[in-house]
């Protein structure tokens, strides 16, 4: 089967590799109909992921249709529809009784797929621990709709659970790219007084105000200005950083009011500074890192009851013999491409 891999710093390859067996009673593989190019790839890509292993295949969302599973796997079938999580997890260490299921002690936990075992920009995927790491797709919901539950949805409905938007707050979301839009949508559920979204890219802002007009899109140069026209207390009540660079880092803290609380799911290249006697006396409550990928079954039934639509984020499509014109693509944000849709099987073609 074709996969796309990570060579070395700098270079992914598709390649030639042997279709994956099942290895553990919990495993199932899952041919894969659909899968998507995340900004984390580029990570991978640019050797910022030290735990990321040469010879890999990346994709970390992705979904498909179940192919085999092992004896013990219980909540799908071969033939179920499923979207894959990025995280792998066990559901019984320490850390996933708490729910924190990115710190799963288990020896593929966390992120793994794409990263340090073989992901699913390819044309099947092996998944550890398949009870928790798979979610059936409805027959009502798409492929596409489907698409973005396990990574940068996922990541989006955490980033404004653990935030704890109260109704009629003003919510401060940095970066327009896909994890902010997912993570806006999910916002949006909480019914916040008003959402700002703040993005360098003005393409980006144009996306944001066509598909969501009730929000408030700004460029960075003109989000002090308006910060001190619409907050009542000097700043946003949540702050919600996707961006990533140390200025959108500098922003988040900068534009929370007293009190607030900042939330950072943006994975740096490099690391930031809290200037804190600059800050003193804001007492801000930080909250930092990556998903625990848990609420994947709640953001299905929200996809299904029409209550989240992530379609409008598919900007592109191509087939898997395609993927590195995708990938040059989506690192250059060309043609206004938000996120790419690979085909990487023909079932895709009908669903
Ligand atoms: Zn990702
Ligand atoms: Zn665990």
């Amino acid at each position: 089967m074709l996969a796309y891999t990570y060579v070395e710093k700098g270079c992914f390859e598709l390649r030639e590799k042997p279709v994956p067996e099942i290895k553990d009673a919990k495993d199932a593989i899952v041919r894969v109909t659909l899968s998507s190019i995340c900004t984390s790839d580029l990570h991978i890509k640019n050797g910022a992921v030290p735990r990321a292993v040469p010879g890999i295949t990346v994709g970390h969302e992705m979904v498909g249709i179940v192919e085999a599973a092992g004896s013990s796997v219980k909540t799908v079938r071969p033939g179920d529809r499923v979207a894959v999580n990025v995280e792998t997890f066990c559901k019984e260490c320490f850390f996933c009784r708490k729910g924190y299921v990115n710190n799963c002690t288990d020896p593929d936990g966390g992120w793994a797929l794409g990263c340090r075992i073989d992901g699913g920009q390819a044309e099947y995927v092996r998944v550890p621990h398949a009870d928790c790491g798979l979610t059936r797709i409805p027959d009502s919901v798409t492929d596409e709709q489907a698409l973005f539950v396990g990574d940068i949805l996922a990541t989006g409905f955490w980033a404004a659970r653990i935030s704890e938007i109260q109704k009629g707050d003003t919510v401060l979301i940095i970066g327009a790219g896909p994890t902010g839009i997912c993570t806006l949508l999910c916002a949006l559920l909480k019914e916040p007084g008003q959402v700002i979204v703040c993005d360098r890219d003005e393409e980006r802002l144009a996306f944001v105000k066509k598909n969501y007009p009730q929000v408030i899109a700004v460029l960075p140069g003109k989000l002090p200005e308006l910060i001190g026209r619409v907050c009542s207390h000097g700043g946003a009540d949540v702050v919600i950083e996707a961006g990533g660079t140390g200025e959108t880092f500098r922003m988040a803290w900068e534009c929370a009011r007293p009190n607030a609380t900042v939330v950072i799911v943006a994975l740096y290249e490099e690391p930031q500074i809290l200037p804190l006697p600059d800050m003193y006396g804001k007492n801000l409550t930080f909250k930092t890192g990556g998903v625990d990928g848990c609420d994947c079954q709640e953001i299905m039934d929200l996809i299904a009851g029409g209550r989240i639509d992530t379609t409008p984020l598919i900007t592109h499509r191509c087939s898997l013999t395609q993927i590195g014109g995708a990938y040059r693509l989506f690192e250059n944000k060309d043609d206004g491409v938000m996120k790419v849709a690979v085909r990487c099987s023909e079932d895709a073609l009908h669903r």
